[in-house]
């Protein structure tokens, strides 16, 4: 298919288009036997690439369009290989410690081809339609007793749109449930083909302030509340609104309360909505990525606080989960 950059979701962010004209998709996991990302038994999907930029991020990896080094020191035997092979002398042992210069590193993965240890490996594999579907399709006898199926899920799908829409089309030709977990960020012309082909959209609503979801994710809400709405009016896919709850940005009855006020008004209702507590699971991925962060002292929302917000979304009338 023919890239249309009147359709291009990505402009906004910058990336390439070389990417989404290819018939390839940059995967950075699929996941066998998920339970969190829809009904039933799953596998997931993970496509690289995501206009937004969360500051909590869970899925550092996630975020970059391109393929990336993930390190992980103690796989290290220290055999220099790597050290060898760097075009760009990113690469020291000192101290018996192997270290990256991140700012000089170019990304061309020739430390991660030759690490016996796999303690260097890149993060994102190009792969075609028919790779992704082969795995997907080993569990079809699960998703048939458990009315699971295919979820594809962040990055930010909707990034490599022709992709995902392919992945889509091929799961529904073979009778399995599709899922789209989103942030909902892109063009809506693009938006109405993806959903043609899935039967549930797991749909993020972060922040309803506009100024504050700038600020914590990069990019304004406008689009992705528009998106929202519309995929309520024009389209019949089931729809599970998620709510990242993340200290000091959205962790007050005031933030939740506008978030389910704004979704008690859209055009039909939603099936349920999750509540999504703050985790520090990826925090561990941030230094073995070169990247910094920064939420290490921030505490947890505990059990009983999340409980109330349960509660509080339920007295809108919406069906209330946390953490799926
Ligand atoms: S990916 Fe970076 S660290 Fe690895 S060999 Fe290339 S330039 Fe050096
Ligand atoms: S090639 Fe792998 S195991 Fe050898 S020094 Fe480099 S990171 Fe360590």
């Amino acid at each position: 298919m023919a890239c249309n950059p009147e359709l291009c979701t990505v402009k906004p962010c910058g990336l390439m288009y070389k990417d989404i004209t290819s018939d390839k998709g940059l995967i950075f996991n699929v996941q066998r036997f998920a339970l969190h990302d829809g009904p039933g038994i799953r596998t997931t999907v993970f496509l690289k690439g995501c206009p937004l930029h969360c500051l909590w991020c869970s899925n550092p990896e996630s975020t970059s369009p391109s393929p990336e080094l993930i390190t992980r020191d103690a796989k290290c035997i220290l055999c220099g290989r790597c050290l060898d092979e760097c075009p760009q002398q990113a690469i020291t042992i000192v101290e018996n410690k192997r270290t990256i210069n991140w700012a000089r590193c170019n990304s061309c993965m020739k430390c991660a081809d030759v690490c016996p240890s796999r303690a260097i490996e890149r993060v994102g594999d190009y792969m075609t339609v028919d790779e992704v579907m082969n795995t997907v399709v080993r569990d079809s006898s699960y998703y048939r007793r458990t009315n699971g199926g295919m979820t594809l899920s962040r990055g930010e799908p909707l990034v490599r749109w022709q992709f995902a829409m392919a992945l889509l089309r091929d799961a529904k030709r073979m009778g399995l449930h599709t899922a789209v977990d989103t942030t909902g960020h892109a063009e809506w012309d693009v938006f109405a083909e993806v959903l043609r082909y899935s039967d549930l959209v797991l749909y993020d609503v972060k922040q309803i302030d506009a100024r504050r979801h700038k600020e914590a994710t990069g990019v304004s809400n406008d689009r992705i509340l528009d998106n929202l709405e519309k995929t309520l009016t024009d389209s019949k896919v089931v729809v599970w609104i998620r709510i990242p709850v993340i200290p000091r940005f959205n962790d007050s009855e005031e933030a939740i309360e506008l978030i389910c006020g704004f979704v008690r008004t859209l055009p039909r209702p939603v099936e349920k909505v999750s509540l999504l507590p703050f985790n520090k699971f990826g925090g561990v991925k941030y230094p073995a990525l070169g990247k910094a962060y920064n939420w290490e002292d921030i505490p947890l929302i505990n059990e009983y606080q999340m409980e109330a917000f349960r509660k509080l979304v339920e007295s809108y009338g919406f069906r209330a989960d946390i953490g799926r």
